[in-house]
């Protein structure tokens, strides 16, 4: 028997101590198939749960409303210096609570309610955040969306310049959540040029992607770099907006004082700590390797009859299809998870079905990468999804009980960074 790994909070709070624990189990025994997720590391955990908790530091480092900030201030300068080093950019701030408010921030710092602001639609792979109509940034301001052709699932980059020049967007966003094709950031930047818009690229589930070299940098061509730091980038739940020196101080001044208060000191040194490793060489080798497993991933699931959108993947995630093997996207998730395999149900582009229950479903391999899964593997988990989603088909609940069960064997040879081994 080990000790338990929360002591005080186990004496203090046995009710909750109890849920860590059983989700400790739970990620540590199902493969975590969704794209935005991933296992941050000992480190990265140590750092986000420390007493810098404890401070207020509304302001800036050297520029704060508290005393006290002899140890923060340095924190946060370590981790602007970091992402600055990491991701080649003049200006970083590292304090947005998470991407949403990241995003409402951009808006802040460029446009006025009732301006036009541009993005691709929620359907089609975009985030709510790009102005979509039940977000707070398409009723406060008159979102105009962009998708893919129906033909190929790609972006049809004419017809988006062609949208934003009869629209001139006060912000034009790039980037999105169910993106599975590698993004054009230049082509985007010669389309916001003739907008006369300003481009930020959003590349929230990427960054890690762009971090390892795994997938091109906006930095040259967009003006605002706005990312979240738990995905692929694989840190604390957080946020960073990344710019050219000129926007530094519109930046600054729209997170705080425009949009939040203090910033969440705990998360800033989890960010720093996060950066760090995704400076290191074995960073680079894991962006690749999410990658090639994606790759591989789609190719087995290709294999299996499966019908991915735009044919495959150049990154970590891959979204399906599902309409051709009669199984809603709900009903495989669901299954699935039954299954030991954690996936989320997504729409696809045109789908005819309704968001809440629709035809496909979103994977990728940012967490199975972090376990040490390689493309060897992959051919396991096509199988696996494919037998589970023809039990969803069938409703074998058995057949799910064995595929769970094969999981959990496999993954007990890879233990997840961050948990105990199970
Ligand atoms: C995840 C994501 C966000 C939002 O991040 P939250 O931390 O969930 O608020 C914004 N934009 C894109 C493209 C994302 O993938």
């Amino acid at each position: 028997m080990t000790a338990h790994r929360q002591p005080a909070l186990l004496a203090t709070d046995p009710e909750l101590a109890s849920l860590v624990t059983a989700e400790e189990t739970l990620q540590a025994r199902t493969l975590r198939l969704i794209p935005s997720e991933n296992y941050v590391s000992a480190a990265v955990l140590e750092a986000s749960g420390t007493v810098l908790q404890n401070k207020y530091s509304e302001g800036y480092p050297g520029r704060r409303y508290y005393e006290g900030q002899q140890n923060i201030d340095r924190v946060e300068a370590l981790a602007i210096e970091r992402a600055k080093g990491l991701f080649g950019v003049d200006h970083a701030n590292v304090q947005p609570y998470s991407g949403s408010p990241a995003n409402l921030a951009v808006y802040l710092a460029f446009a006025k309610p009732g301006d036009t602001v541009m993005g691709m639609a929620l359907p089609m792979g975009g985030h709510l955040t790009h102005g979509w109509g039940v977000s707070a940034t398409g009723s406060w301001f008159r979102g105009v969306q962009y998708g893919v052709r129906a033909e190929d699932g790609l972006i049809d980059y004419d017809a988006v310049r062609e949208l934003a020049l009869a629209e001139r967007p006060k912000i034009l966003f790039c980037g999105g959540t169910a993106l599975p094709r590698t993004i054009d950031f230049e082509a985007f930047a010669s389309i916001a040029a003739e907008a006369g818009s300003v481009l930020v690229a959003d590349v929230a589930h990427i960054a890690g992607l762009i971090a390892g070299g795994a997938h091109p940098s906006p930095v040259p061509y967009a003006d605002v770099v706005s990312t979240t730091t738990h995905k692929t980038l694989r840190g604390p739940r957080g946020a960073m907006l990344m710019c050219k020196e000129e926007h530094a101080k519109a930046i600054d001044k729209a997170v705080f004082p425009g949009l939040q208060g203090g910033p969440h000191n705990q998360t800033t040194a989890g960010i720093a700590v996060a950066l760090h490793e995704a400076a290191q060489p074995s960073f680079t080798a894991y962006a690749h390797a999410v990658v090639a497993n994606a790759k591989a991933l789609a190719a087995a699931l290709l294999e299996r009859g499966f019908d991915l959108v735009s044919g495959g993947t150049d990154n970590h995630l891959i979204l399906m299809d599902l309409t051709s093997r009669g199984v809603p996207g709900k009903v495989a998730a669901k299954a699935l998870d039954r299954a030991g395999i954690v996936v989320n149900y997504n729409t696809v582009p045109f789908d005819p079905r309704k968001p809440f229950d629709p035809s496909g479903i979103r994977i990728g391999t940012p967490s199975l990468t972090s376990r040490g899964l390689s493309v060897d593997h992959m051919p396991a988990v096509a199988d696996w999804i494919s037998r589970a989603v023809d039990a969803a088909a069938k409703g074998d609940e058995p057949a799910l009980a064995v595929i769970r069960a094969e999981v959990s064997d496999l993954l007990a040879a890879f233990p997840a960074p961050g948990l105990p081994v199970a």
